[in-house]
């Protein structure tokens, strides 16, 4: 995200820190060029620190998480009745209800029925909202102070560094499984060796499977967040 850079009005100093205390929220004017002189020297040292702008390093840890979490959760229960992952031996049905779904769920309807290539389509779809909910999850931690740095002390710690790496992975890169890349199979195999009852899956794709992969990195994710809270 390009940064802002702020000035009060009549002032000569530019920000560009929202934790620098002198931050300009009133009669500022602003920009998107970093201008060449009178930098402010406490936003310097803030981006020198790490500090990306949105929450000084080191900062004490945010409880708003919880909410933050909760609110993801619910986000994740909706989207798995919307998109669930079409097992193949779904081809050939016209309407289908996800396993578990409650009675106020939606109801998937395929006009056509379920084809290979609508089955095709359709688990992209399913597989981007995973992909989604892995980034979201990550950037909570991020933006409440509770990965900058991860605490490598607290419960799971090693559990936040895999989501940290599969952030990366689908933010900064394509996204796209390439077994042959030794990075891309170094991940799959972080996650198919951290999670239980991966062992049979598909060589191809790094497994996001809601239950057995999302749903246990939203549980470990909480239990470290709770043990930073308690020890900082
Ligand atoms: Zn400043």
């Amino acid at each position: 995200m390009a940064r802002e850079y702020r000035r009060e009005k009549g002032g000569n100093t530019w920000h560009f820190c929202t934790n620098c205390p002198n931050w300009p929220t009133t009669d500022y004017e602003k920009r998107r060029k970093r201008p060449r002189k009178q930098l402010c020297e406490k936003c310097k040292r803030l981006e020198e620190g790490g500090c990306n702008g949105e929450q000084a390093p080191g900062s004490k840890p945010d409880p708003r998480v919880w909410e933050a979490l909760e609110r993801l959760e619910r986000s994740m229960d909706w989207t798995r009745w919307l998109v669930p992952y079409l097992e193949p031996g779904r081809i050939g049905k016209g309407c289908l209800a996800a396993r578990g779904r409650p009675s106020n769920a939606p109801l998937l309807v395929f006009p056509q029925g379920v084809s290979t290539p609508i089955r095709q389509r359709h688990n992209e779809a399913a597989n981007v909202a995973n992909e989604n909910f892995l980034i979201r999850l990550y950037a909570i931690l991020e933006r409440h102070g509770f990965t900058r740095p991860i605490d490598d002390n607290a419960d799971n710690a090693e559990i936040v560094k895999l989501l940290k790496d599969l952030r990366n992975y689908y933010a900064h890169g394509s996204g796209v499984y390439d077994p042959r890349n030794s990075e891309h199979e170094e991940l799959r195999t972080a996650v198919v060796t951290s999670f239980d009852d991966l062992e049979n899956v598909s060589e191809d794709v790094i497994p996001l499977d809601v239950d057995r992969v999302l749903g246990e990195f939203l549980k470990r994710c909480r239990k470290y967040v709770k043990d930073v809270m308690q020890h900082r």
